[in-house]
C-alpha cells in the first residue's frame, strides 16, 4: 500500500487556507488576459482565468465573497475573494451567476491547466513573450471560431439557466 496521498485534480484555495475549492472536471476554456484592468487588480503581468459552470466548482472550505471592481468599460466585474487574507480566487464578470472565471494562479498546480488563448495582447507587457501555436488577440476574439464544440455547448447551456 502507497502513504502517497492521491492529489487532488483542479484543487486550490486562498493564501491562508480558510477557502479550499475543487472543480469538478476540466474548464471549457482558459484565458491569459493581458488588459489592464487584470494587471491594475493583481499588480501583475496578467491573469489567467479557468472559465467553468458555477455549479462545477465544488467549495471545499469557506467561502470566498463578491468586491465589486470598476473597470475600463464599465461592465460588471465582481471579483470573489477570501474574507480573511483577501486573496481573489474567481471572478463574475458582466453579472452571469452560472459562469465563474477561476484564478488559475490559485490551484495547487496551476500548470494543469495552461492557456488556451491570450486576449488584450495590445498591452501585454513588452518583455512577455508569448509561446508560439497558441492564439492570441490584440484585443478579444470569436468564441465560435476558437471553442471546442463540446465547450460551446456547455457555454451555451449556462446562458439558458
Ligand atoms: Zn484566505
Ligand atoms: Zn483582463
Amino acid at each position: 500500500m502507497s502513504d502517497v496521498k492521491p492529489r487532488d485534480e483542479h484543487a486550490g484555495g486562498c493564501a491562508c487556507g480558510a477557502v479550499r475549492y475543487k472543480m469538478a472536471g476540466p474548464p471549457m476554456f482558459v484565458h491569459c488576459c493581458h488588459c489592464r484592468d487584470c494587471q491594475r487588480q493583481t499588480g501583475s503581468a496578467f491573469v489567467i482565468n479557468a472559465l467553468i459552470e458555477t455549479d462545477r466548482i465544488e467549495l471545499l472550505f469557506g467561502r470566498p465573497e463578491p468586491f465589486a471592481m470598476p473597470t475600463d468599460s464599465g461592465r460588471p466585474h465582481d471579483v470573489y475573494r477570501c474574507t480573511t487574507c483577501g486573496t481573489a480566487v474567481w471572478s463574475d464578470y458582466g453579472k452571469r451567476p452560472g459562469l465563474r472565471f477561476v484564478r488559475v494562479g490559485t490551484l495547487d498546480d496551476p500548470s494543469e491547466i495552461p492557456p488556451d488563448v491570450h486576449i488584450y495582447t495590445r498591452s501585454k507587457l513588452p518583455w512577455v513573450t508569448l509561446p508560439a501555436g497558441t492564439a492570441a488577440f490584440p484585443a478579444y476574439y470569436d468564441m465560435k471560431t476558437l471553442w471546442p464544440a463540446e465547450s460551446l455547448q456547455r457555454r451555451h447551456a449556462v446562458s439558458k439557466k
